[in-house]
C-alpha cells in the first residue's frame, strides 16, 4: 500500500439549507478527514441519517461542498463538468446500494457496459469492443460472458445485476470505487460473494475502495481500516481489527452491542447506549453522541472531544481517553478499558 493518499477529504464539511426556515441548515457532514490509498478497503460505518452517504457523493463531485476539500493525487478536485470532471468520473467510480435502480430496465447489458467503455474509453473497434465486454463480465465472474450479455436487468438475480453495475464501474477503468452500501439489499447469502468480489478487484487492480456499510461487522471481515461515523462526524478510525475488536468510543461500542457476537455479548452489555441519532438541524452541543452516551460527563456537553490516539493506530474522539479522565474511564469500563489488549 502507498504513503500517499490516492483520494483524500480534508475537513469535509456539507450543509444543506432547509427549506423555509432562513439560515437554519442541516449539518449532514461536518469537518470530516479521509484518506484512501490504493489497494486497501476503508469501511465508512454508521447508522442510516449520519452523513456516510454523502460523504460518498462529496467524493465522487456529485455535488458541492460547503467547505473543505477533496484532494485526487494530491491535487484540490474542483472542477464539476466539462473534460477535467469527465477525467475525474473514470478516475473514481460509484457502486450504488440498489443494482436494479441503477440499471435501465430497458436495456440489456451489452448495452449498459458498451456505454461505459464508449464514455470513458472513446472510440475502439467492433473486436477490440467485444473482447472488452467479455473481459468486463469475467472481471465480475459472470461466465460465460454470452449468457449474460443478451440479458435484461430482470432476467437477473440481485446479485447478478449488482455484479454488472460493478462491471460498468470497472468500464471506466477506474483507481477508486466508492461502494455504497453496496450489498445492503442483497440477499444475506449472497452478499459474501459480491464482497469477495470487490476485495479480489481491489487486490488484482490495486484499487482504493471505500465501503459504506451500517453493519460493522462485514467491516472487520472486508476492510483493511474502519472509520466510525456519527451524527456527520468521524468519531473513531483504525486498523479494522482494532476498531471492531477494542471499540473505544461508546458509539462503537454501541453499534457492535447491536450486532452481537456471542463471545462479546457481556462485556458490552454494561455499555448500552439508548436513544435516536440527534437531529442534524440543531446537533448536540459539545460531543453530539452526549444525550445517548451512558457516560456523558459534564465538559462532553459544553466541549466537542479531540481525537485521541490509542494503540495500534487507533483513534477515538471522546473524553475518556484524556489523560485527565483516567478516573472517568475506570468507572466506565472498570479495569478493563477498551483498547487495553493492544497495549
Ligand atoms: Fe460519551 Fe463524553 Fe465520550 Fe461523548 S465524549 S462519547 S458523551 S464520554
Amino acid at each position: 500500500m502507498s504513503d500517499e493518499p490516492l483520494l483524500a477529504a480534508r475537513d469535509l464539511t456539507k450543509h444543506f439549507p432547509v427549506k423555509g426556515a432562513g439560515r437554519r441548515v442541516v449539518h449532514a457532514v461536518d469537518g470530516i478527514d479521509i484518506e484512501l490509498h490504493a489497494g486497501e478497503v476503508v469501511a465508512l460505518v454508521g447508522e442510516s441519517g449520519s452523513g456516510k452517504s454523502t460523504v460518498a457523493r462529496l467524493l465522487a463531485k456529485l455535488m458541492p461542498n460547503t467547505a473543505g476539500d477533496v484532494l485526487f493525487d494530491g491535487r484540490r478536485v474542483t472542477a464539476r463538468f466539462g473534460r477535467k470532471f469527465r477525467a475525474y468520473c473514470r478516475r473514481v467510480q460509484m457502486i450504488l446500494q440498489d443494482p436494479f435502480a441503477s440499471l435501465n430496465p430497458i436495456h440489456r447489458v451489452r448495452y449498459v457496459l458498451t456505454r461505459s467503455l464508449t464514455i470513458h474509453r472513446g472510440r475502439m473497434t467492433t473486436d477490440e469492443r467485444e473482447r472488452m465486454l467479455r473481459e468486463l463480465l469475467e472481471r465480475v465472474d459472470l461466465t460465460p460472458p454470452e449468457r449474460y450479455l443478451e440479458k435484461f436487468p430482470h432476467e437477473l438475480s440481485g446479485g447478478q445485476r449488482q455484479r454488472v453495475a460493478i462491471a460498468r464501474a470497472l468500464g471506466a477503468d477506474p483507481e477508486v470505487l466508492l461502494a455504497d452500501e453496496p450489498v445492503s439489499m442483497l440477499d444475506v447469502s449472497i452478499r459474501i460473494g459480491v464482497l469477495n468480489l470487490l476485495r479480489d478487484l481491489k487486490d488484482r487492480f490495486h484499487l482504493a475502495v471505500l465501503y459504506i456499510t451500517h453493519d460493522i461487522a462485514s467491516a472487520r471481515y472486508f476492510a483493511d481500516r474502519t472509520l466510525v461515523m456519527y451524527a456527520g462526524q468521524i468519531v473513531e478510525r483504525g486498523p479494522s481489527e482494532a476498531v471492531t475488536q477494542h471499540p473505544r468510543h461508546p458509539y462503537t461500542q454501541l453499534l457492535i452491542a447491536s450486532a452481537p457476537d456471542a463471545d462479546r455479548l457481556e462485556e458490552l452489555e454494561k455499555t448500552e447506549a439508548t436513544g435516536e441519532p440527534p437531529s442534524l438541524i440543531s446537533p448536540p452541543t459539545g460531543c453530539r453522541f452526549h444525550p445517548r452516551c451512558p457516560f456523558a460527563m459534564e465538559r462532553c456537553r459544553t466541549e466537542a472531544p479531540p481525537m485521541f490516539a490509542g494503540d495500534d493506530g487507533q483513534e477515538s474522539a471522546c473524553w475518556l481517553y484524556a489523560d485527565d479522565a483516567a478516573a472517568e474511564r475506570e468507572a466506565a469500563f472498570g479495569a478493563k478499558e477498551p483498547g487495553a489488549a493492544q497495549a
